[in-house]
């Protein structure tokens, strides 16, 4: 008897944990230091969880062992609805829906939305979670494309002549991964401008909105349209530097009586996976209402501003690559320029370069970018870390044919 994994995946790719991941942890098996570039979990690279967050939980841990209500335990939820109240919107602790990480919400939202053969547009360079979760769901991935020339801000011409009569739904990823572009007001609005004219649902992914550099301010898309439903998305994982407890949150804004059937739909798959993780949701409280040090780690001086300063600089220093400079997030998405050096195949150049330096980055097709000519890396390591990675990435550029 032969088990074959559902033909519901066969449109379902992964790549930022994909194959090139064996081929890792083979090399580590056999003695070899990886340097991991390919996910964006700070806890990797020296980032401790915040002292009060740790004292919270653990004080509370005796008391968390029991399942919650499926959206959420109450003071979680209503330090959410606070921290949208204050940017002006009305939320209530009802309109907050707690999860194991915005990964888990994002699948929850797209299957309880989508027919099949209901489209979605999302944005290519994407975080491809929102790719696979809506070809899970049996719905089409569009692709509205971000332009690089711009800032990799969204086309949203490019984004106006993909909708059709089957678009449900547009995504924004603001900040980007993997871009690391924050969007300008005029952006946002244009977006929800197209989502009104076109009766779509906003799918909000926020969960870089508080990791800002330079000048960079970020516009909450709920925020600039409270005459739209909108799903944003956030959580713990990057602003506070703890990934593993699996810890988000998706708030509704908007006029919700018109999405009153989608809502129970909500709610019964929130249902359908009991709970949250239970210790993970008494973090949030604590997170929200204490020391922001995210900003002293995002400030000139910072360890992440300064890591993203050595990644830009390193990556513009390499002959036929270039690198807008990220405005947030934890990511560089380079360009490798086709007239320098001929990729054909990019999820190869990432492997030959895994088996050759011993550096895992990741390839800009994994992120639904069309040609392959891109790769991402993460500005977590310390910058001197960086600083030689990148080098080596230049030198292995540098002779490398395909
Ligand atoms: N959304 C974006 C844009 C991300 O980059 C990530 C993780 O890298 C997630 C969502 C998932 O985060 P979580 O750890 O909350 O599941």
């Amino acid at each position: 008897m032969e088990f074959r994994q559902s033909s519901k995946l066969s449109e379902v790719c992964y790549e930022i944990r994909g194959p090139v991941i064996e081929h890792a942890n083979a090399l580590e098996e056999a003695g070899h230091s990886v340097l991991r570039l390919n996910t964006g979990n700070p806890a990797l690279f020296g980032f401790e969880a915040p002292e009060e967050i740790l004292q919270d939980m653990i004080r509370m841990l005796p008391r968390a062992h029991g399942y919650t209500d499926s959206r959420g335990i109450l003071p979680a939820r209503r330090a959410v609805a606070q921290r949208y109240q204050t940017l002006g919107l009305e939320v209530d602790v009802d309109d907050v829906f707690l999860g194991n990480g915005v990964s888990e919400l994002v699948s929850m939202a797209v299957q309880a939305l989508l027919e099949d053969g209901d489209e979605v547009l999302i944005p290519a360079p994407d975080f491809p979670l929102w790719t696979a979760v809506t070809n899970l769901a049996g719905g089409k991935a569009v692709h509205y494309l971000c332009d690089e020339q711009a800032d990799w801000y969204p086309d949203l011409d490019d984004m106006a002549a993909k909708i059709t009569d089957r678009t449900k739904a547009v995504v924004i990823i603001n900040p980007n991964n993997p871009t690391g572009a924050v969007y300008p007001k005029e952006i946002v609005e244009g977006i929800l401008d197209l989502a009104r004219r076109h009766g779509l649902m906003v799918l909000a992914d926020e969960i870089y909105d508080q990791i800002l550099y330079d000048d960079a301010v970020h516009h909450s898309a709920a925020a600039l349209a409270p005459d739209l439903v909108v799903l944003t998305f956030c959580g713990l994982s990057k602003t506070y530097r703890v990934a593993g407890f699996r810890s988000g949150w998706l708030v509704v804004t908007g006029p919700k009586q018109h999405a009153r059937n989608y809502l129970e739909g909500l709610t019964m798959l929130a249902s359908m996976r009991l709970c949250a993780n239970a210790p993970a949701q008494y973090a949030i409280q604590a997170a929200l209402g204490g020391r922001q040090s995210i900003h002293e780690l995002t400030a000139p001086g910072g360890r992440l501003r300064e890591q993203r300063d050595v990644a830009w600089r390193k990556l513009n220093e390499i002959p036929g690559v270039s690198c807008v400079k990220p405005k947030g997030a934890l990511y560089a998405f380079a360009r490798i320029d086709p007239s320098v050096h001929k990729i054909h195949d990019d999820e190869k150049f990432v492997l030959d370069l895994l088996l050759r330096e011993k550096i895992q980055v990741v390839q800009g097709t994994g992120f639904n970018w069309p040609s392959p000519d891109h790769f991402r890396i993460l500005t977590l390591p310390h910058a001197d870390v960086l600083e030689t990675a990148i080098g080596r990435i230049g030198r292995f550029l540098g002779g490398y044919r395909q």
